[in-house]
């Protein structure tokens, strides 16, 4: 994917296109993909980079959800469980399956967790990822060295899905170009154009490195903005009564000396009511969340200090070595782009559903919904979107859809293995440029080479690109990720031919920016 060839198939379109999707986030991307696949004429366009939303912000699980079985939407779980399976068949290379431990420390959480995992497990059907089991005290200290031991009676074990949220991302959007989509990052929509019908029948767009203004004509404009959603609807009819219930949960990344396993902890009952995981996460532990309502989404929300002693709080009830401030190595913070329900409800009782809305001007708006959902959400998008464009009917082909880089043993690759079949490629960068093949800071694996290929095929623009979305050294070591940056903007200026002024402004927004992710 080169931005500059996106951009002038932008710039050289004649007529509408089929589809124009607002959002570059799992919703959005997923979109691009279904429509394209079916054959489709499609543009997405992201005003940040792919995946500056939630979408890299997830808790990275291909999940279920044990929670929404305990509020009885049987519904959503099966579909989501179905999700996952199609999800680790389509990019096995991404989704693993990772064990989840509910430690019992009462005489009746055994009975009530393993009987409630057990219905978690046959709900899936043939895409169960393995049947749960009831641990003795003992097993679950062999699964969990550093839990609490005091009053542990044992465990019940389940199974679910573990993602990179940001590397399938990037995937997704090289899947839907190859599929022959259209996609531009750093591409803000700032308006919706009418036809003299009222109806809406393009967009205006900035490119936001430019300022280059662009009118783009669709048959049908989506709305995939995920939390920021009614500040899109708005741009048609000022007046349009919000659906958004925003919702902030902020994660906790520490070393992994705190989990020591190849095991997750999940929490079912925190004393706010919510489930807590603790997982492990690329050689990390990462621990969340918290479910807080916001006024207003931002594109770089901020922890409150609430968020982060409660997480600190609930993490030392379980692990012998109670984490403090000190060891944190990242916070990261996204917002749920939950849909209303009209009755005030807590937002962590809001539905998980996704919800597709029509305005009046003929706007589709798609949101709310997980990650773990976003191919059936595109395919339910996609279906209403050409039936209100009067688009040819085709048929979606996502659910045997290879995703970019799907390979079937990619743990053969080492540090390489979330690229799957891109490893290759990117071992070949370090065969022609050794030095390359070295990690730029001690405390993370990633290379020289991956900011290369980052920025030569997927569409890196800025070093945050680099270091937040292509490589995860931000949300897994802030500090080390600021000391990675004036090599990443040199390795960057080379490829893009930036001067040295732009060089360093580079490092010193990155530097700000990640100053963000750490605390005293
Ligand atoms: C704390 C937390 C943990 C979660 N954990 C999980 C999990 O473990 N598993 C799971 O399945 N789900 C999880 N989810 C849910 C999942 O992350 C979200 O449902 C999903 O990422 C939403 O994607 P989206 O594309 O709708 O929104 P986003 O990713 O926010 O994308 C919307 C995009 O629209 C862009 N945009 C906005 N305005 C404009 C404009 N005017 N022009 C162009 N672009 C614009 C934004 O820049 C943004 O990139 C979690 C959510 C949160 C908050």
């Amino acid at each position: 994917m080169r931005r500059a060839d996106m951009i002038a198939r932008v710039e050289q379109h004649h007529g509408p296109w089929d589809m124009v999707v607002i959002g570059g986030g799992a919703t959005g991307v997923g979109i691009a993909v279904d429509a394209a696949s079916r054959g489709y004429d499609v543009l997405l366009l992201e005003q940040h980079d792919f995946g500056k939303g939630t979408s890299s912000r997830s808790t990275k699980l291909v999940h279920g959800g044990v929670r929404y079985l305990e509020q009885g939407n049987i519904a959503l779980v099966m579909e989501a469980l179905k999700e996952r399976g199609l999800l680790r068949q389509n990019a096995p290379h991404l989704v693993s399956n990772l064990a989840f431990v509910v430690p019992n420390y009462d005489w009746w959480e055994a009975p009530f967790y393993g009987l409630g995992l057990k219905i978690y497990n046959a709900l899936a059907g043939k895409y169960g990822f393995g049947p749960s089991e009831m641990l003795t005290r003992d097993e679950t200290l062999a699964r969990l060295p550093t839990i609490k031991t005091d009053g542990l009676r044992g465990g019940v074990v389940y199974y679910d899905g573990q993602f990179d949220d940001t590397r399938l991302l990037i995937n997704l959007a090289e899947t839907a170009a190859e599929q022959g989509a259209t996609l531009v990052n750093y591409a803000r929509v700032t308006g919706l154009t009418k036809g003299t019908d009222g109806f809406i029948d393009g967009v205006l767009a900035s490119d936001q490195e430019t300022g280059q203004a662009w009118t783009v004509r669709a048959r049908v404009v989506i709305n995939a903005t995920g939390a920021f959603s009614d500040s899109v609807r708005q741009l048609a009819e000022r007046d349009a009564q919000p659906l958004m219930a925003p919702s902030q949960g902020i994660h906790l990344v520490f070393n992994s000396s705190f989990l020591a396993a190849d095991s997750a902890i999940m929490v079912p009952h925190t004393s706010d009511g919510r489930v807590m995981f603790a997982i492990p996460w690329h050689g990390h532990t990462l621990v969340g969340t918290t479910d807080t309502p916001i006024a207003e989404p931002t594109l770089e929300p901020r922890p409150l200090e609430e968020e982060i002693a409660f997480i600190l709080e609930t993490a030392g009830q379980y692990l012998r070595k109670a984490p403090t401030r000190a060891d944190v190595l990242s916070v990261f913070v996204g917002i749920r782009p939950l849909v209303k329900s009209g009755d005030g409800k807590l937002t962590a009782a809001l539905s998980r559903d996704h919800t597709i809305h029509f305005d009046a001007s003929g706007l589709l708006t798609t949101t709310g919904g997980k990650w773990t959902t976003y191919r059936n959400m595109a395919e339910h998008t996609v279906d209403q979107a050409a039936d209100f464009a009067r688009l040819a009917e085709r048929p979606c082909v996502t659910r045997t859809l290879n995703i970019h880089g799907f390979h079937s043993n990619a743990e053969r690759f080492g540090a390489l293995e979330v690229y799957g079949a891109d490893a290759l490629a990117i071992q070949d960068v370090t065969r022609q440029t050794p030095s390359l093949g070295v990690p730029l800071h001690d405390a993370l694996p990633y290379t020289g080479a991956e900011v290369v290929w980052a920025t030569r095929h997927e569409m890196a623009r800025t070093v945050e690109d680099v270091l937040a979305r292509r490589t995860r050294a931000l949300f897994l070591n802030a500090r080390a990720a600021e000391a990675m940056a004036p090599e990443v903007a040199r390795l960057m200026a080379i490829e893009l031919g930036w001067d040295s002024s732009r060089e360093a402004s580079e490092v010193i927004a990155f530097s700000t920016l990640a100053r963000g992710y750490q605390i005293a």
